[in-house]
């Protein structure tokens, strides 16, 4: 998307404001699956909690993909766009077994990441087939908020602990039809992603009836000018091949499944804050902006670095800048970046910011949630209004308490 055409769509729609580009949604849909192409079973679920928009989620079931569910509200908005419930996964952690047997009944593919509810569904459920989610104890992902596949992590079953799900499955008579692992978001490097999926294809060969095996997400988009990316093509060579191998030793044509989310969205979509205020203080130029970690946490949450250009003076001069929210807590976006010379109601563009930007966006100091704009063959689409004051107050139960003001006696 060019300047130009997100300045107007600032004019336009106000800001703060979201936009997303369905070509480059696409262009990585088709990247991926163009890597993969040697295989004859491949689906891509996109994880929905990456960014939720039900117009996104449309964009991606015509694509072809299906979904990738972390809680039943997730299940209800993929369903409301008309995908088949077959073409979702629900893969949760540490949810109520009745949770599970809500989803369940919709008819999306469960995926239980711990024995005691393995064990309590497949007692109550033993014909409904549930892929259980591994935790093969390799050290991947960029941060340890995100890192969720070592040894100490909360995800997934242990490798250790197969023989019981084993056990499980011989007592409830359940059925198993598929492995997964979600390893972490950001993976390095394609090594670590394969040693990982040598572990899975083991535990694979311990099940009869497997009919996909989900190697989970993790892709990694570059930030920054310089970054390493997840070399998707290499990985797609090497893991096609050694996939085709494990399906004729396991004697049956099964599905390789990926859900990534961040690796769909995040280039897709740019984060529009107008600057309220320039400060200059004896160390420090702050650019104030008319958003803060209300609207984009991740700066703030994951230490994140993204890119922000000034789309209202492509061409001034570099300066360095502090650019800041105006939540009343620090919420610093970026400190001493180069950054073409701000004033006050010019238009700050932060890039990557379709993967969990919008999506843990939240209400604090009040304030209203951005809109979200799609931008498809050059048109753009409101997908979302911004809130009002009416979406403040909506749930709140009015009552109106007197306190006592009489003051408390000293007592001696
Ligand atoms: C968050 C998540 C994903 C998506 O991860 P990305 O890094 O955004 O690709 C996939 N699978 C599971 C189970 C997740 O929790």
């Amino acid at each position: 998307m060019e300047n130009a055409q997100l300045l107007e769509l600032a004019n336009k729609y106000g800001s703060p404001l979201y936009v997303y580009d369905t070509a480059k949604i696409a262009s990585q849909y088709n990247r991926l699956t163009g890597a993969f192409n040697g295989v004859k079973n491949l689906k891509l679920n996109y994880a929905v909690k990456a960014l939720s928009n039900i117009n996104i989620l449309k964009v991606l079931k015509n694509l072809g993909a299906g979904l990738d569910t972390v809680s039943h509200q997730e299940v209800q908005l993929g369903l409301t766009t008309g995908i088949d419930p077959k073409n979702i996964i629900y893969t949760p952690n540490g949810v109520s077994l009745q949770e599970i047997e809500e989803v369940a009944k919709l008819g999306v593919q469960i995926n239980i990441d711990n024995l005691s509810i393995l064990e309590q569904f497949g007692q109550k459920h033993p014909n409904i087939p549930v892929c259980v989610r591994i935790n093969p104890h390799i050290m991947a992902g960029g941060n340890s908020k995100i890192s969720v596949g070592h040894i100490d992590s909360k995800f997934g079953i242990s490798i250790h602990q197969v023989p019981h799900i084993q056990r499980v499955v011989e007592n409830t008579g359940m059925n198993i039809n598929g492995i997964h692992m979600h390893t972490g978001s950001d993976i390095l490097d394609i090594d670590t992603f394969l040693r990982a999926s040598e572990i899975l294809f083991d535990v694979a060969k311990q099940f009869k009836n497997i009919d996909f095996i989900d190697f989970g997400s993790g892709f990694k988009v570059p930030y920054k000018e310089g970054d390493i990316s997840t070399d998707i093509e290499q990985l797609g060579v090497q893991l096609s091949e050694r996939f085709n191998q494990f399906c004729k030793e396991y004697g049956k044509e099964i599905t390789l499944m990926f859900e990534p989310g961040k690796f769909l969205v995040s280039e897709a979509g740019v984060f529009l804050a107008k600057v309220n205020v320039v400060k200059q203080t004896t160390s420090t130029v702050f650019a104030h902006v008319d958003s803060g970690f209300n609207h984009l946490v991740r700066p703030m949450m994951y230490d994140s670095y993204h890119r922000i250009s000034n789309i209202s003076n492509e061409t001034g001069r570099d300066r360095y800048y502090s650019v800041v929210g105006y939540i009343c807590e620090t919420d610093t976006f970026g400190s001493n970046r180069r950054i073409a010379e701000i004033s006050e109601e010019d238009i700050l563009c932060f890039h990557n910011a379709g993967a969990y930007c919008f999506s843990m966006a939240s209400n604090y100091n009040s304030r209203y949630l951005p809109a979200e704009v799609m931008v498809h063959e050059g048109k753009d689409y409101l997908i979302r209004k911004r809130q009002t004051i009416q979406d403040i107050l909506h749930n709140q139960e009015i009552i109106d308490l007197k306190p006592s003001t009489k003051k408390a006696s000293v007592s001696a």
